[in-house]
């Protein structure tokens, strides 16, 4: 059993799970595409064949309905199921997370980051989004939208750097500022801005063969 300490407990009904146990590699993303009460309306039904772990709402609410230790019916099929956490976030497409659930989504990842062992935050490695893991098993429910690009990962994986790399992520951006290209954004990933570079240095012209006299 695994329970968030500052979730309000909100359960969902007991038969929507899968009896394998999770094996908690990483996070699901998810937009509810609705209101926090439709969202837990929609859990408990047991019609509906869908059940997951967290709901944030928009004020930065966050509900578990099931212990992170069981798998839920929300990734689109098996595999992704028995390994990933889901979690909702209050909300339909073309609403941008509030700063509210921004935080505390960010604050929920830190601490399964803390309490499963997983190394760094990484997209791809502990960090998913529903349209990334629905078809992980041939046998799957079907391509999704979801979360619709709502989740600001940039601002999940900067509040994750660490102090090292968050001076190299403000180095990069002001060396590429300067050098490169005086409108870079200035919320791109450190993976973004590396590219940016090294781009930037395979474009020049390649000196290391000349011959010194
Ligand atoms: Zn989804």
């Amino acid at each position: 059993m695994s329970t968030y300490p500052k979730a309000i407990q909100s359960p969902g009904p007991f038969e929507k799970r899968y009896t394998q146990q999770n094996a908690c590699l990483g996070v699901v993303q998810h937009s509810a595409e609705g209101s926090i009460q439709g969202t837990i309306g929609e859990l408990n039904k047991l019609s509906r064949r869908a059940s997951w772990h967290f709901s944030i709402s928009k004020k930065g609410e966050v509900y578990q309905h099931y212990s992170t230790t069981i798998s839920c019916w929300h990734a689109g099929c098996f595999s992704a199921n028995t390994k990933l956490i889901g979690v909702e976030h209050e909300g339909k497409v073309g609403e941008p997370l509030t700063e509210e659930q921004v935080i505390a989504g960010i604050e929920l990842i830190r601490w399964m980051q803390e309490q499963l062992g997983w190394g760094a935050l990484e997209r791809g490695v502990n960090l998913f989004e529903h349209n990334e893991v629905w078809d992980w098993d041939e046998d799957n429910a079907g391509p999704t939208a979801c979360p619709s690009g709502r989740i600001p990962w940039n601002r999940y994986l900067e509040d994750a750097m660490t102090e090292e790399e968050r001076t190299l992520l403000n180095w990069l951006k002001d060396y590429i500022v300067y050098f490169v290209d005086p409108h870079v954004k200035q919320d791109g990933t450190l993976q973004k801005l590396q590219q940016l570079l090294d781009e930037h240095v395979h474009g020049l012209p390649d000196y290391t063969h000349e011959k010194r006299s």
